[in-house]
């Protein structure tokens, strides 16, 4: 797997230590991330501008995405590398797994969003597609 510095590199974005931390938390974890996760998380105390700002620099880099789920906590998931390749104009065109044992959210990502028929006079910018229920973690006991 690619490393937190090569990864960095690819996307050109400067080695610093709080987008080392946050990247290798991303790496390491396989479901969606908050704000208040990732600041529980740090080992070392950023301050929360400090962590915003590193946060919305990936999302606009296309290394996370923004997952709306039924709370109104914003979480963020690790990009395919494909969004990277599209002129940072981000492809993440799956559905999202929100588990209601556990509260976590999960990239469904070989299941893609259906081509849906929007009205005309609409313009739709963004897609997304949650389904909630019980994580294959969860349903094991
Ligand atoms: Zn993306
Ligand atoms: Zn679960
Ligand atoms: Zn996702």
């Amino acid at each position: 797997m690619e490393s937190v510095l090569e990864k960095l590199n690819r996307f050109k974005l400067r080695n610093t230590e709080i987008r080392r931390e946050i990247l290798t938390l991303f790496l390491e974890t396989e479901y969606a991330l908050s704000h208040q996760y990732i600041e529980k998380k740090l080992s070392t105390k950023f301050d929360r501008v400090t962590l915003y700002r590193t946060l919305k620099s990936f999302e606009e880099n296309g290394l996370i995405h923004r997952i709306a789920n039924d709370t109104d906590t914003i979480e963020y998931a690790l990009c395919k590398d494909d969004c990277h390749e599209q002129n940072h104009k981000h492809n993440d065109n799956h559905a999202h797994f929100r588990c209601e044992k556990c509260l976590k959210t999960y990239c469904l990502e070989h299941v893609g969003i259906p081509d849906l028929h929007i009205p005309n006079g609409f313009k739709a910018q963004e897609f997304q597609l949650l389904v909630s229920g019980v994580c294959a973690k969860c349903n094991q006991v």
